[in-house]
Order: C-alpha cells, then sequence, then structure tokens
C-alpha cells in the first residue's frame, strides 16, 4: 500500500499565525495517525512579496512547535520550468488566450456583473474575442499580458461533473460536486511569472504526490479549478479536508499583516507550543 502524503504550503510572504498553526499541526497530526509523510511546500511565486527571511521565519515557528518536516523542502520558484511546460501543454492545447486587460480595463467592464466565489466580479471575456493574428500583433507590439484558462472550452475537455472528495473528522469522505465555471476564465500565468497559484499548486502536489490535502475553508471554493486542472493535465486527484478559519476578536479571517495572533508575537509573550495547540483547539 501506497503511504499518505500530507503537506502544510506557506506562503513567505509573512508571519505564521494561529490559522497556521492550526493547519500545519493538523496537518502533521493526519499524517502521523496514517503512518504517512509530512512534507512542507514554501509557495513562493510571488517575487514582490516573498522573501528569504519569512521563508526563514516560518521554519523556525514550525521547528518551535515540534513539528518536523523532510528535507529538502520544495520551493516553488525552483520549479517554474516545470510550472512553464504544463502551461505550454494547455496552450497548445488552445485552452489558453492571452489577455491585455488592465485591472482598470476589467473594473469598468465587469464591475456590475457576476461575482466569483470570493466575490470579485468575474472577467467578462473581453480578450477572449481577440482574433490570433490581433493576439500576434499585440504581443509583436510588446504589449504585456496574463494567459487566461478558456473555461468554457477546458470544461469541454473533462467528462463531467468535476467532483472531488472532501473527508470529515470522523474520517469519512463524500464526494462534492465542483463548479469550476463559477470562477471564469482564471488567471494561469502572471505577468511576471509563468505560473500562478492554481496552477503550481496542482503541478507541486502531484510532483510531490501529495495524496492529501489539509488547508483552510477559504480554499474550499477554490478546489474547483484544482480539479479542473487536475483532469486537464492528467494528474491524480488527491482527497481533501477544509477546516474551520481562525478569527480575530472582531471575528475576521486572520491575516499576515496583522500581528496579534502571529506566532512570533505569541512566541515574545511567553505562549508554549501546547499553549498554540489548546489555543487552535487541537
Ligand atoms: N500557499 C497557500 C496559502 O498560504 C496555501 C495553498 C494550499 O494549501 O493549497 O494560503
Amino acid at each position: 500500500m501506497t503511504r499518505s502524503v500530507f503537506r502544510f504550503a506557506p506562503s513567505p510572504n509573512g508571519q505564521l499565525h494561529l490559522g497556521h498553526a492550526l493547519s500545519a499541526i493538523l496537518n502533521r497530526d493526519l499524517a502521523r495517525e496514517a503512518g504517512g509523510r509530512f512534507l512542507v511546500r514554501i509557495e513562493d511565486i510571488d517575487p514582490g512579496r516573498s522573501t528569504p527571511s519569512f521563508e526563514a521565519a516560518i521554519l523556525d515557528d514550525l521547528a518551535w512547535l515540534g513539528l518536523d518536516w523532510e528535507k529538502p523542502v520544495r520551493r516553488q520558484s525552483e520549479h517554474l520550468a516545470e510550472h512553464a511546460a504544463a502551461l505550454d501543454t494547455l496552450n497548445r492545447r488552445g485552452l489558453l488566450y492571452p489577455c491585455f486587460c488592465t485591472r482598470g480595463d476589467i473594473r469598468a467592464a465587469a464591475a456590475d456583473g457576476p461575482r466569483d466565489p470570493d466575490g470579485v466580479p468575474l472577467y467578462p471575456g473581453i480578450c477572449r474575442a481577440l482574433t490570433a493574428a490581433e493576439r500576434a500583433d499585440r504581443i509583436r507590439r510588446g504589449d504585456s499580458y496574463v494567459l487566461r484558462l478558456d473555461m468554457e472550452k477546458a470544461r469541454a475537455c473533462v467528462p463531467a461533473p468535476v467532483s472531488w472528495h472532501e473527508f470529515g473528522d470522523n474520517g469519512r469522505e463524500i464526494e462534492v460536486v465542483a463548479d469550476p465555471a463559477a470562477w471564469g476564465d482564471v488567471v494561469l500565468a502572471r505577468r511576471d511569472v509563468p505560473t500562478s497559484y492554481h496552477l503550481a499548486v496542482v503541478l507541486d502536489d502531484a510532483a510531490q504526490g501529495v495524496t492529501h490535502v489539509v488547508r483552510g475553508k477559504d480554499l474550499y471554493f477554490a478546489t474547483a479549478v484544482h480539479r479542473l486542472l487536475q483532469d486537464l493535465l492528467g494528474l491524480p486527484a488527491p482527497v481533501y479536508r477544509h477546516h474551520r478559519l481562525i478569527m480575530d476578536k472582531d471575528g475576521r479571517k486572520l491575516s499576515k499583516s496583522e500581528g496579534a495572533e502571529s506566532l512570533r508575537t505569541l512566541r515574545a509573550t511567553g505562549a508554549s507550543p501546547a499553549d498554540i495547540r489548546r489555543h487552535v483547539g487541537l
């Protein structure tokens, strides 16, 4: 039997907070219970926001929590060539198109239209309508662009419906029917990097043989896009568990920019790893 593989995948663009602690400890505990492996992956594809000092602080906090993960950690930024190759595969199948719209263009065209599950206006498909000659011309002129997935074409390439298996506290699995179209033509490569969160997470989970993705509820609906990409690229589908989020005293999701619940601050004020565990309800 193959061993289960769990992972904690922080982005090094801020300090870890209690929500990350919950995710990391839960992944390690579940891996242990299953006699499986526990990996840490650094999701550093955003060159503007990721820094080596945040990465070092994250690994230091995880070690302080008493977690032990397999070395070396995988850094997404070291695998951009693999991401670019997958992008090329999708492009050659006619599933991507360059989008030259600025944020302002999109705001003006989409503000009153439908929104994605995160509440962001859906891209109204302006550049999908460009001809091959217009695209080539704009690329030749040096106009900057992102690559978007043509959602309708992509959906037509995979058997419907797209779904995933979600496992709960009691270990029971349910099948969730996913709606990737709710996200519209998602961006798969940005102007500055030949990848995106959605593409990178799917490729790296597959490359690392991840069998169980355990992460916060804020990524529940994004799983629809991940499952679609896995089906398009012929990658295995892990099972998923989306755990509760930890809120601040005003009922908002914790964010990295806020200090009070950061592990750094809690450590400095004398909290122990056992206190953190209790605090996150594990
Ligand atoms: N890197 C993502 C984050 O820090 C998590 C991605 C995932 O677990 O799939 O929010």
